[in-house]
């Protein structure tokens, strides 16, 4: 009996170690503001958790460096989870990467951009949206789904309650672009949405991706509750599948 254990025990290892493994590289700072730190630590909680259920590797650094071309061969996506790169050597890195195949989530501040970023390819790839303003303070909205037929939101009702979070809006919106397609918009039932800074109105998508790239972007990710909803959570786990690269050789190693 022992013996048949080891065979089975044997064999499920080999078996586990053909199958093709997909590398993750998440990207944080913990010098930035502090409600993006706690979303980024919590986030890195939450995947190392996800790797370990859905069989990926995943690893998190605060080092920007490794936007590296030696380094980025290594991974199949890259998550940047409360900051950016800022030197022209990790953002012409990430170009690169990017336009040969590369894989990329971002949240939330990840994606801010302003007269001050000087990161023209960055705009475009996001579909050409400048931070247009935010509602203070963070607050839970309704956000619904606008294709429900994706493998990312089919498990998810067509509406539900997001948790707090600070909402960017975005001019123009990337909507208007035609490589953009828009996954999830934040309802306008919450107009107007603030207290001290408000969003009056406009359309706000709140999770989307450039169709000539392997990306995604979604606005959450700002402060310690962005994890408490199990439908939002849900989301934010089929992420990562649903950015996986068609898988040939270049996952094996
Ligand atoms: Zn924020």
């Amino acid at each position: 009996m022992r013996y048949l254990l080891w065979f089975v025990l044997l064999f499920v290892d080999a078996a586990q170690a053909q199958q093709p493994v997909f590398h993750v590289l998440a990207f944080y700072s913990d010098t930035v503001e502090r409600d993006h730190v706690d979303f980024a630590h919590q986030a890195i909680e939450f995947y190392s958790s996800v790797a370990r259920r859905r069989h990926f590797d995943f690893t998190a650094t605060t080092h920007w460096d490794d936007l590296n071309a030696g380094t980025l061969a290594h991974y199949q996506l890259v998550i940047w989870l409360d900051d950016q790169p800022h030197t022209p050597q990790q953002r012409d890195a990430f170009e690169q990467y990017m336009e040969h195949g590369g894989g990329w989530l971002g949240f939330h501040i990840a994606a801010y951009n302003d007269s001050d970023t000087d990161w023209p390819w960055f705009v475009r790839f996001l579909g050409g949206g400048v931070f247009y303003g935010n509602n203070w303070p963070p607050l839970p909205a309704e956000v619904t789904v606008d294709d429900p037929t994706q493998s990312l939101t089919k498990t998810l009702p067509k509406s539900f309650l997001s948790p707090p979070n600070e909402w960017y809006i975005w001019k123009p919106s990337p909507r208007l672009n035609k490589d953009i397609k828009v996954l999830m918009t934040l309802s306008p039932s919450n107009y107007p949405i603030g207290l001290k800074d408000t969003i009056e109105g406009g359309d706000l998508p709140v999770v989307w991706t450039n169709t000539r790239y392997r990306m995604l972007y979604l606005n959450m990710g700002h402060g310690d509750k962005i994890f408490d909803s199990n439908i939002q959570n849900r989301l934010l786990e089929e992420a990562i599948p649903w950015l996986a690269p068609p898988c040939g050789r270049s996952c094996g190693h």
